[in-house]
This record gives C-alpha cells, structure tokens and sequence, in this order.
C-alpha cells in the first residue's frame, strides 16, 4: 500500500497541534479554499508516492516527538491509507491530530474515513474562510474551524470541542515599563 505525500517527514513542529510535532504532508486536496498556504499540495498528481512500511519505519525513528499531525493537502482523500499510519502511531504511544477541510459530521459518512476517526485524539475540521481569518486562535486559521476532542465526540454521539482551545488566545499586557524583559 502506498501513500502520496507532498514531502518527508517533518519533526519538531510547534504550531501544528500540542507540544512538539512530526507532520505528515499529504498531498491532494480539492476544497481549494481562497487563502491557502499549502496550494502546491492540492495536485492529486503531484508529490511523492511512499509505501506504507516506509512511512512507519520513519515514525519507528522518530525522537522526541509528542505525537503526529496529518495535514496537507487534505489526509481524509487517503483516508484508508492515514488509517493504517494513525493505527501505528498509537501503537508507539503517539498522539495524533488531523487537519482537513471536511467536517466531522463528513468522516462518518465512509467507513475508512471512520476507521481512520477511530485513531485521531484531535481533529481540527472545515475549509479555512478567509473572511474568518484570526491569528488568535489555538492552532487554527479561522474562526469557522473546530478543534474536536474526537475519543469524547465519538464516546457522547456529539461533537465535543477540547476546553482548552475553545476561546481566542489571550495576551497579558505588561502594566509598567519595568515589566518589559529586554533580551
Ligand atoms: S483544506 Fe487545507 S489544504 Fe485544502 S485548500 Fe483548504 S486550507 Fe488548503
């Protein structure tokens, strides 16, 4: 089984999800949306071809790493194929989150996609809305996007958000000059 990525394996990501991240880039992806930073990955013809083994064997390698992030490109176009990664990658005690562009309420619909639901701990789901572009929400691009606890969504039939994203980041302002730190 093979699966198309639009490149290796990334380490050491910090905004692609909690703590520190490999991320897996797949490459495909139709919803297009007005203001994509990935549009090079949207050919469903572009891109790498990798056999599965050789994309575990990378994850068997990895140090360091809090977990994996799916994102692309879309990984629910290779639902089937992302299921047998998220599978592993739990296996070896790594978490696993999953960008795309579909809705929860989408990866119910397949039964690979639901096989593929049955191994992500976060899904952050919907197309990025340009118009509903915030640089202060926690690891998403727009407002319309949701960050699913999907264990408890699954669990209670609902979708169920993770608490501790749900509201805009907020910054303390320091409240005299001294509290500046100058490095
Ligand atoms: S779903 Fe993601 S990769 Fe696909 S077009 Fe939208 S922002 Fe880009």
């Amino acid at each position: 089984m093979q699966i198309r990525l639009a490149s290796d394996i990334q380490r050491d990501s910090i905004v692609d999800g909690e703590g520190i991240r490999a991320v897996l880039w797949t490459q495909g992806c139709a919803h297009h949306c007005r203001g994509c930073q990935n549009p090079s990955t949207w050919a469903f013809d572009k891109g790498m071809l990798v056999d599965i083994e050789d994309v575990l064997l990378a994850l068997d390698e990895l140090e360091g790493q809090d977990g994996i992030t799916f994102s692309g490109g879309d990984p629910v176009y290779q639902a089937k194929e992302c299921a047998v990664i998220a599978r592993y990658a739990k296996s070896i005690g790594l978490n696993v989150w999953c960008y795309t562009g579909f809705l929860y309420e989408d990866m119910l619909k397949t039964e690979e996609r639901r096989e593929f639901l049955n191994y992500i701990d976060v899904l952050v789901d919907g197309q990025f809305i340009l118009e509903e572009k915030s640089l202060s929400l926690y690891f998403k691009g727009s407002k319309n996007q949701r960050v699913i606890d999907v264990p408890r969504s699954i669990k209670e039939k609902q979708v169920c958000l993770v608490e501790k994203y749900k509201n805009p980041i907020t910054y303390e302002q320091p409240k005299r000059r001294d509290e500046y730190i100058y490095i």
